[in-house]
């Protein structure tokens, strides 16, 4: 199958592009993403995030850039940027009312996101990370056939059903033909401050066995915390502060 890639504009040019997949919402795939945003930042890389998911956008919530509105130059739109400086694009940026529910159907809701690809000044990025929506559906496939994804991260959470439907977007992945870095458990368990044990909330994770089966890597655990829930829900993901994901070289990826 020969699939036409999308260009980007003459503004932009990016060194990786990263997709954060999930099999099903509520994850925490777009706190994940943020993290790995801000972590990658903190360790002096040009950062953007492309907020692909058009019916549920919390990006720039999460940033607290949510009032702030993407400001159109000639034909191409500027991203907005957060406190750090990392460059955001997100359906929410551009609506009148952030509240305003998105109720366009597939085609049209890819094409949007298409458009932040090749449409949105990004200017020089070492990662673009992008938010994907939950599942195998139109928008991830766009994006999978379309953009030059360099890899895809899953985001999971120790429940089975999450586990299920986590390895299709694998084998979504791996029929496009995109490199899987790896997976994150988020919600991987909950450390007890008063006997500091660690409590499985979720029941005991057979994540390992998930891993080996499909051939990847556990990129990390990332335990239930409020201090991070508190910071999302205050766009101030930027002062969290516990979480360092192993990026670039560890995956053998090209960052200068
Ligand atoms: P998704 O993008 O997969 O729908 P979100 O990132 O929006 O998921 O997270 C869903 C909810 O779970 C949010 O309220 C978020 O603050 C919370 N959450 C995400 N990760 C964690 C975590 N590690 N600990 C506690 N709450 C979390
Ligand atoms: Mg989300």
């Amino acid at each position: 199958m020969d699939i036409q890639k999308e260009k980007t504009n003459q503004f932009t040019n990016i060194k990786n592009i990263i997709a954060v997949m999930s099999g099903k919402g509520g994850v925490g795939k777009s706190s994940v993403t943020s993290l790995m945003g801000v972590t990658l930042k903190n360790k002096g890389y040009k950062v953007g995030i492309l907020d692909a998911d058009i019916t549920g956008p919390s990006i720039p919530k999460i940033f607290g850039v949510n009032k702030k509105r993407a400001v159109g130059m000639g034909n191409e739109i500027l991203p907005v940027e957060t406190t750090t400086g990392i460059k955001i694009m997100s359906i929410n940026l551009l609506v009148d009312q952030e509240d305003a529910p998105v109720v366009w159907r597939g085609p049209l809701v890819a094409n949007m996101v298409k458009q932040f690809y090749t449409d949105v000044l990004w200017g020089d990025l070492d990662y673009l990370l992008i938010d994907l929506p939950p599942g195998t559906g139109d928008v991830p496939l766009t994006i999978m056939q379309s953009f030059e994804i360099d890899g895809i991260v899953i985001v999971s959470t120790p429940q089975d059903l999450a586990k299920l439907i986590v390895t299709k977007s694998m084998n979504m992945a791996k029929m496009m033909n995109v490199p899987i870095l790896g997976v994150i458990e988020n919600m991987s368990y909950f450390q007890c401050p008063e006997c500091n044990k660690r409590h499985n909330v979720f029941g005991s994770s057979n994540i390992e066995d998930m891993i080996k089966a499909m051939d990847v890597s556990l990129i990390g655990r990332i335990p239930i915390d409020p201090e991070l829930v508190g910071l999302c829900d205050e766009g101030k993901i930027e002062l969290y502060e516990k979480i360092n994901f192993a990026f670039g070289e560890e995956f053998g990826m090209q960052i200068e």
